[in-house]
Order: C-alpha cells, then structure tokens, then sequence
C-alpha cells in the first residue's frame, strides 16, 4: 500500500525543531519511534505533508532522579530504556513493568513513551500507570514551556490538551511518599505482542497507623474513550478501613464508572466482568509492597 507523498526534515538541536515546527503548523508531524504514525500514514488515516524527526534530539534524552522533584523522563527516550533503567526499576517498579510489557523487544527500542501518551489510544500501556504516579508532564514549544498534570492530558479518544506547536518535553513523577505503592496490571489475550484487553494502574497510600486509606488513584485503560481515573469511587475509598467493604467498594465503583464497549479485544460485558478483579489484584500488591517495605525498615 502507497502512502501519500511527504517532505522529511532531521532537526539537530531541539532550538530548531521548535523553530521549524512552530513555522510549518498543523502541517507537520512529529515523529518519534514511528511505531503509531507510520502505521497511521500508510493505512491513510493520516497525510502529512512533513514528518519532523526527533529521535535523535540528544536535549530530549536521559533519564535522572532527584529527591525533590523526583523522575524526570525526557520525552525521546525510547522504551526498552525505561524498561531497563536502573532508576526507573527503584522509583517507578510499576512503570518499568508496564514498558517491559509493550510490543516486542524490537518495538520497544524504537517507541517512546512520549508516542504512546500522544498517541492517546484508551489501550495504550503505560497511561495507567502515569496516571496513577499523577506524573506531571512538561509541554514545550517555542520560546516557553508549562506543566500539566497527566490527568488533564487526555481530552477524549486519540485528542490530547497539546496546543498546535505544542510538544511533550519531559514526564516528571514525584517522589513517593512512605507507606505507599503503585502497581499495574493488564489482561491481554497472548503474553506478547498484542495490544491490552485492558488495564490498570494503581496507586495506594496508607495513614500512619497503616490501617486505612490516606490517598488512592485508580486510573483505567480500555473502559472507555480514553485512560481516566476513577475519581467518584477514589472519593469513596479515601478515609476507609483495609477490609472487605474497602475491596467491594472499589471493585464496584470501577465497574459503576467505566463505559466500554465491545470491540476485536473483548466484549463490554467481560471487560465489566475483569475490570474489578484487575483492580482488587492492584490494590493488593499494593499493600504487599508497602508491607515488604515495612518488614525491611
Ligand atoms: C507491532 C506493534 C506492537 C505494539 N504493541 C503495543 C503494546 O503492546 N502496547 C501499546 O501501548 N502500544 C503498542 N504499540 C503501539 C506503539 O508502539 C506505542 O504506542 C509507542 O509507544 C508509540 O511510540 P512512538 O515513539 O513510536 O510514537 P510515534 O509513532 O512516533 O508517534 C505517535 C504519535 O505521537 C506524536 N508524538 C510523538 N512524540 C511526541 C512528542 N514528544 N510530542 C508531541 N507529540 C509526539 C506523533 O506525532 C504521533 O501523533 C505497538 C505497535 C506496533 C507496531
């Protein structure tokens, strides 16, 4: 199958790329791994009349952690990276997790994380886990830049809060706070190479006594248009006692909040059926992390 005809630019320093993509507007693309967009442009979803290659931009590289503000993930980095990083695997375990788990081996080393989020599939992998870190996203463009938490990136199915000219720079999770945890579980239908069924992250926080609920996040992909949190049930659970009506509080709140729909994957009715299992399994290797965590203090 032909694509249609397009102009392919490579800038060489991030001042550039900014400059030729404010100049070009919604003519043009970014391009990153080239995983979702190229997919895209030769099924003719999509024409561009210029493809703006980032993927060698050394400014949106790197991973680093600092106690303060906590994991800095720069856009460009590729996926097998995350996946890998040394930093990664001690701060975010779930993130790590939800990368090793995309696509193939050879997928990963050429997707980004900045692809999958932009993207904005509701299936994507790793949003359920951002979303449960309130990852914090820094949005670039020329001659500035603002932050944005993840839960006001996604607006509505494969639509994002990018203003035109905008690009994602850097995802930044802060630091976690003691008696607290994040995990992330999917079902898919292989254990390679095929896109979620769904999923979800998981973030638990617990009171000092390590009794009840401090703060929680439920965040849910392929229930809906797109990735989102549970927030009514979150409202709910906060305050609660670890118990029975905790786990049927939270497993029936999902279910009440998600709308899916039937599709390749799965149907909307197995997807309602999981959807609570999935999360009562998040919430407790939860609070088996948080106890490990304590057992070796
Ligand atoms: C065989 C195969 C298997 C796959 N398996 C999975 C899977 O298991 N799970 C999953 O979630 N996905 C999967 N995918 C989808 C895809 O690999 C991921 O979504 C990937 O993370 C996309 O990243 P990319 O860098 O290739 O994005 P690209 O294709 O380069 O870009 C995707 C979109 O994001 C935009 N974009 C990229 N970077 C930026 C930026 N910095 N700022 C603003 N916009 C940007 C592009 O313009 C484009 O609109 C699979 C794809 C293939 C081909």
């Amino acid at each position: 199958m032909h694509c249609e005809p397009f102009e392919y630019e490579k800038p060489v320093s991030l001042r550039e790329f900014e400059s030729l993509y404010a100049a070009k507007g919604e003519d043009a693309k970014i391009l990153a791994g080239g995983t979702d967009l190229m997919v895209l442009i030769k099924e003719k979803l999509l024409a561009p009349r210029l493809l703006i290659d980032i993927s060698d931009l050394h400014e949106l590289q790197g991973i680093s952690f600092d106690s303060r503000q906590g994991l800095t993930i720069m856009a460009g980095t590729k996926i097998a990276e995350i996946e890998r990083s040394a930093l990664v695997k001690e701060h975010a375990p779930a993130l790590a997790y939800a990368a090793a788990n995309l696509g193939s081996n050879q997928v990963r080393w050429m997707a980004t994380m900045a692809g999958n989020i932009c993207h904005a599939s509701p299936a994507a992998e790793t949003p359920p886990v951002l979303l449960a870190h309130d990852c914090e996203l820094i949005i670039g463009k020329q001659g500035g830049e603002r932050t944005l938490p993840i839960s006001r990136f996604f607006l509505s199915y494969r639509k994002t809060a990018l203003e035109p000219g905008e690009y994602l720079k850097a995802f930044r999770l802060p630091p976690l706070p003691e008696r607290s945890a994040v995990a992330y579980r999917f079902k898919g239908l292989r254990r390679a190479m095929e896109i979620d069924m769904l999923n979800i992250g998981a973030y638990l926080e617990l009171s000092e006594e390590g009794q009840s609920v401090s703060d929680i996040r439920l965040a849910m992909g392929s229930v809906g248009p797109t990735t989102y949190r549970a927030t009514a049930t979150e409202q709910r659970l906060k305050g609660m006692q670890i118990d029975d009506e905790f786990f049927a509080t939270a497993c029936g709140g999902v279910v009440q909040e998600a709308s899916p729909i039937d599709d390749v994957r799965a149907s909307a009715e197995y997807r309602n059926r999981v959807i609570g299992v999935l999360t009562r399994r998040a919430l407790e290797e939860c609070l088996e992390i948080i106890a490990s965590r304590g057992n070796k203090a």
